[in-house]
């Protein structure tokens, strides 16, 4: 884990955001429908909260806000795991352990992020073109999806020796500061990209962001 990985994590999620700032979204501040305890991501992405988190950003300790009470989604596998999984499986792989079980995300406080500047690429490409509190639900177009799994793949490749799991659990792990994942803890290894998952209809479009976050990685 270098100082260098977390500034190309951090520029990647600068592009992202450059990617889409012009799109037309319903998303705006204080909208927070989204904020559940489903957010998933990797380690590297982990440590730059825990940095954020021990300058005061949030005082209460990880344990406390992640209680493993509080229901969340239960990755079983990582993106790339999981794209590496459609390819040889007859069948589609599952991927989650505990269904859709959710709270509300503890780092919510007044419909605000409490970490805004450094939340997760999960809560980043949770965008929808209509307000989720009217259909109960995020409506992404298909270009939009292909966009956030190229970055999901990305970013774990970024961050291939680590691991993947839900927000809290790869929190608690990081802050117990142990050297081995214990079982009881859901994380699962991160994998570096099999292959990129772009349907034939998005290639022409999304290959110089491709390149450019290929640059980015080999140059961290
Ligand atoms: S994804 Fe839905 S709930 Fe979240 S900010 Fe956008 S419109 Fe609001
Ligand atoms: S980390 Fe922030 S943006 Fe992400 S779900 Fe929690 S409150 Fe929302």
């Amino acid at each position: 884990m270098t100082n260098r990985q977390m500034e190309t994590l951090c520029e990647i999620y600068s592009l992202y955001e450059k990617q889409t700032e012009n799109a037309a979204i319903a998303c705006h501040k204080y909208c927070s429908d989204c904020c559940t305890t489903s957010v998933t991501m990797t380690r590297l992405e982990g440590l730059l909260i825990l940095d954020a988190v021990s300058k005061k950003i949030v005082t209460d300790p990880i344990s406390e806000l992640f209680d493993n009470n509080v229901p969340r989604f239960k990755p079983r596998l990582s993106t790339n795991a999981y794209v590496a999984a459609c390819r040889t499986a007859t069948d589609t792989p599952v991927d989650d352990e505990t269904g859709d079980q959710t709270g509300i995300c503890p780092f919510l406080e007044n419909n605000a992020c409490r970490i805004y500047p450094v939340r997760p690429f999960g809560c980043r490409c949770m965008i929808s073109t209509t307000k989720c509190d009217q259909n109960g639900y995020a409506e992404i177009d298909d270009y939009t999806l292909t966009l956030n799994t190229v970055f999901l793949q990305f970013i774990e490749h970024l961050d291939q020796d680590g691991y993947f799991g839900n927000m809290g659990d790869v929190l608690i792990y990081l802050s117990s500061g142990n050297e081995k994942i214990p079982e009881t803890c859901n994380v699962t290894p991160n994998h570096p990209i099999p292959a990129l998952m772009v349907p034939p209809a998005h290639r022409g479009r999304i290959a110089d962001l491709i390149n450019t976050l290929d640059h980015l990685i080999r140059s961290s």
